[in-house]
């Protein structure tokens, strides 16, 4: 057992989501030999631009390497947001963007939140969704200046109902004295991933879509002599598929098989344990109003309680790369103690991770490289933000390219020399706890409350 991180003797180190529902093989589908348009990747971002093709009447099949719902799809935290984050690096700077641009990418952020619940409702999803709103937890007096500094716009351009909570009434959303204060955003919510993306996939099987599992697209190449409704030509682990069109959704899975592509997208590991069931009041006592809570540091944290109301389920930056649950599990532990010293005795059951895709410019992307729709980069957040961009590169398909969104933007950035292997990462990790450790302890001099 890891020093420090009391484990469950029923510890079990996979998602405490797959409980509910778990990527499964189900009945395996044969390959068909062409479609319209072939879709790599079945997490939220491919399920979404499929079913919205397939309800256009467009021929779709999805091609996914593991099972469907391996990736990000079923591991996140479940925390729904509708902007917040957009333009905050990884390194946790805000990318200069102008005005109108912030405007329009923040006035989609909030699209892609409605989108989730409307789905949700069409389809009859049921994944726990509740609407309880976020507490954004200041790590510095600074940090809660700046999210002072972002508070008009995002209630402006992201419709995100927020206001600011000083330190002095902060046990009103946590029962805890960690932060400096905080912001809540009411145009917020919470649901249960592996069950939405269940959800998804049903959704998707009811118009017939094809969702393969275990064919990883292993090349593909473009043949402008071939008619134009077979011009693509995938090559995947069970067979070849001819399409006309071809969605890239591979977020942070995107491998060698989209080298450009591969050089635009950072995968970072995200970590997360889930307690065992509390005692009621205890349980009751930590995040009483049921927000989901993310915070400010470098090495940030995001929690929440499960949909039952009885487990913490609390996820952060415990490695920037994968890592075995015994290393990742004592780190969050101590993460989550730190925060809560009440939970220091509540074991473990269980402890997972999962990549997401950072971009070098913060952002989102949606666009048409080398001839591929793709959509990737979700930055952190990407329930709403994947599930929008699938979306709306179906829409996209379905209008012959007619069709504006702010996050298909031309410009792709990556960095010199990225060939997307990210071997810095674990040095930028050891860097950040060094900065955040002296933030904290600047603002403890400066006497820090509020
Ligand atoms: C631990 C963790 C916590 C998170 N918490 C939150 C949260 O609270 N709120 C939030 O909004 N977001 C959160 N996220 C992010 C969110 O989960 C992702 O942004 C989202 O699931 C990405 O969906 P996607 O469809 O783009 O990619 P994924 O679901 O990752 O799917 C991509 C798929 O592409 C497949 N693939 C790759 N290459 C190939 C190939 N060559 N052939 C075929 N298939 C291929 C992969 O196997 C994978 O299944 C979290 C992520 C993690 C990992």
């Amino acid at each position: 057992m890891p020093q420090g991180a009391p484990l469950h003797p029923d510890f079990r180190p996979l998602p405490y989501w797959w409980e509910a529902w778990r990527p499964q093989e189900g009945e395996q589908q044969e390959l068909p030999r062409r479609t319209r348009v072939a879709v790599i990747g079945a997490g939220y971002a491919g399920l979404s631009a499929a079913l919205e093709l397939a309800r256009a009447g467009i021929e779709v099949a999805v091609i996914e390497a593991g099972l469907p719902g391996s990736g990000a799809s079923t591991r996140n935290g479940g925390a729904v947001s509708g902007g917040v984050n957009v333009g905050k690096s990884f390194t946790g700077r805000r990318h200069a963007l102008s005005e109108t641009r912030r405007a329009a990418l923040l006035g989609g952020a909030a699209e892609a939140f409605g989108l989730v619940e409307t789905l949700i409702a069409r389809e009859e999803i049921a994944c726990f969704w509740e609407k309880r709103g976020r507490f954004v937890g200041a790590f510095t007096p600074a940090h809660y200046r700046g999210l002072e500094a972002r508070l008009a716009e995002l209630n402006r351009e992201a419709n995100s109902e927020a206001r600011m909570l000083p330190r002095a009434r902060q046990r009103e959303e946590i029962g805890s004295d960690y932060y400096y204060g905080g912001m809540i955003l009411e145009r917020a919510g919470k649901l249960h991933p592996a069950l939405y993306y269940k959800g998804l996939l049903d959704a998707c099987r009811r118009w017939n879509v094809p969702v393969l599992a275990e064919a990883p697209v292993l090349g593909m190449h473009h043949d402008p002599a071939l008619p134009a409704d077979r011009a693509w030509q995938l090559k995947t682990a069970r067979g070849t598929i001819e399409a006309a069109e071809v969605v890239v959704a591979t977020n942070g899975y995107t491998g060698d098989l989209t080298p450009r592509l591969k050089r635009r997208v950072v995968p970072i590991a995200s970590h997360i344990i889930a307690t065992e069931e509390l005692p009621a009041d205890l349980a009751r006592s930590l995040i009483p109003n049921g927000r989901t809570i993310s915070d400010t540091p470098r090495v940030l944290t995001y929690y929440r309680m499960s949909p039952d109301g009885r487990r913490m389920i609390f996820g952060g930056r415990a490695r920037f790369t994968a890592a075995d649950a015994t290393v990742s599990a004592p780190i969050l532990h101590r993460f989550m103690t730190a925060r809560f010293p009440a939970l220091r005795d509540a074991r473990i059951t269980h402890a997972w991770n999962g990549n997401v895709a950072f971009t070098f410019d913060a952002l989102p992307h949606m666009g048409i490289e080398d001839g591929l729709h793709f959509c990737l980069g979700c930055n952190g957040s990407g329930i709403a933000m994947m599930t929008f961009l699938g979306w709306q590169t179906a829409r996209k398909i379905i209008s012959g390219g007619n069709r504006d969104c702010a996050f298909d933007q031309d410009d792709f950035p990556t960095f010199p020399l990225y060939r997307g292997n990210p071997w810095f990462l674990p040095l930028l990790g050891t860097w950040f706890q060094l900065r955040d450790g002296l933030d904290r302890r600047g603002a403890a001099a400066d006497g820090g409350g509020r």
